[in-house]
């Protein structure tokens, strides 16, 4: 049986992207050595990282004076990093509140004592759409946190807001790589690799370099200067995680690239929200135009029949379609490494799942 894993994240790889690690596993480039083991400052590895870095500049353009930064800690740990090096004039800080990881942002920025200011929320329409940024006239935040994709609601900025002078920084984990954005209008970018570029252990930050270095003695896990000055190994990096953000990068280039993967992901997201929108049973709560492309949420508003639902799916190899538990219901989330085929054996068990519904009530 082909299974198919819609989880959110640790999510779906390439196939030929396991079927390359497989192949690697026990001798890399036949150095006698598995990734797993090589020194971070071998040549071996130097290769990895350096060629890593290339292909994510080719991918998403990035202009030379953006620095390309490999920490650990997940997206989390940015939700610290971030006010940290960024908010350094203001110590002020506007947020759009998305949803639960524009929350968390926020909470984790309030503990190293910055200040924030919820710009707009959605949180009484239960994030089934987008804070728009009203005004901004002024110049009072170090920058404006977004999450362009809300992995748990659903939502996804395929705009983002003009905050004018002040910085835009943007938590893309869910949708980096998947939806095509212009690295020019963010200060800073950053994205856990487990959601659509690999495995956990990884979060890849993108930023400007006339923003960092403006705060002395942070500490050094924190500081992205010095990370930048040490391209990204002032310690141990998660190697293995590296290797395979690379192996899914190279993946990405011979597929066609972010334009390729957006236009898949429409298509695959197509297919469901479609699906859902005619159905009497389902229902998509996000409204249309911020819909995600990579996470597609979907209720029947009663939830035995959600748990009922989620078992069958699981029997015929669908897996990972609970929902959030903050949101209930079901979740489909369509990464790059989903195919086609598998939205289309989803739908085809929705479809089959609602008809007996009827007949049978
Ligand atoms: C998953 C996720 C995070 C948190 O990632 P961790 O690696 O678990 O810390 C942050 N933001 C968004 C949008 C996410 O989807």
């Amino acid at each position: 049986m082909t299974i198919y894993n819609f989880s959110a994240g640790p999510a779906t790889m390439p196939d030929p992207v396991i079927a390359q690690i497989k192949q690697d596993l026990p001798s890399y480039n036949d150095s006698g050595m598995s990734v797993m083991e090589i020194s971070h400052r071998s040549e071996l590895f130097e290769d990895i990282i350096d060629q890593a870095e290339k292909d994510l500049r080719e991918l998403l353009a990035i202009p030379d004076n953006y620095h390309v930064l490999f920490f650990q800690g997940g997206g989390t740990l940015q939700f610290t990093t971030i006010p940290l090096n960024l908010a350094n004039k203001y110590h002020r800080i506007g947020l759009l509140d998305s949803g639960h990881w524009a929350e968390r942002a926020g909470d984790e920025a309030k503990r190293v004592n910055v200040k924030v200011d919820v710009l707009n929320s959605t949180k009484a329409d239960h994030y089934t759409k987008l804070p728009i940024l009203k005004d901004l006239t002024q110049d009072t935040y170090d920058y404006v946190h977004i999450t362009t994709n809300n992995t748990i609601e659903g939502t996804a900025y395929s705009t983002v807001p003009d905050t004018g002078a002040t910085e835009l920084v943007g938590d893309m984990s869910s949708n980096f790589l998947g939806q095509q954005y212009n690295i020019k209008d963010f200060g800073l970018i950053m994205a856990g690799a487990q959601k659509n570029l690999g495995i956990a252990g990884l979060t890849l930050v993108i930023v400007r370099d006339d923003l960092i270095g403006k705060v002395k003695n942070l500490p050094s896990m924190l500081d992205y200067q010095l990370f930048a000055q040490k391209n990204s190994m002032f310690n141990t990096p998660p190697v293995f995680a590296i290797y395979a953000a690379g192996l899914v990068l190279k993946w990405l280039k011979q597929q066609g690239g972010v334009p390729e993967m957006e236009r898949r992901n429409r298509k695959k997201s197509s297919l469901l929200y479609d699906f859902l929108d005619a159905s009497k049973l389902f229902t998509a709560p996000v409204q249309k135009p911020d819909r995600s492309l990579t996470n597609v949420p979907f209720v029947t508003k009663d939830a035995d029949l959600d748990a009922k639902l989620i078992a069958e799916a699981a029997d015929v190899g669908l897996l990972n379609i609970k929902g959030h538990r903050s949101v209930g219901g079901m979740r489909a989330s369509l990464y790059n490494a989903m195919p086609y085929e598998g939205v289309e054996k989803l739908v085809n068990f929705l479809d089959k799942f609602e008809k007996n519904y009827w007949r049978t009530k």
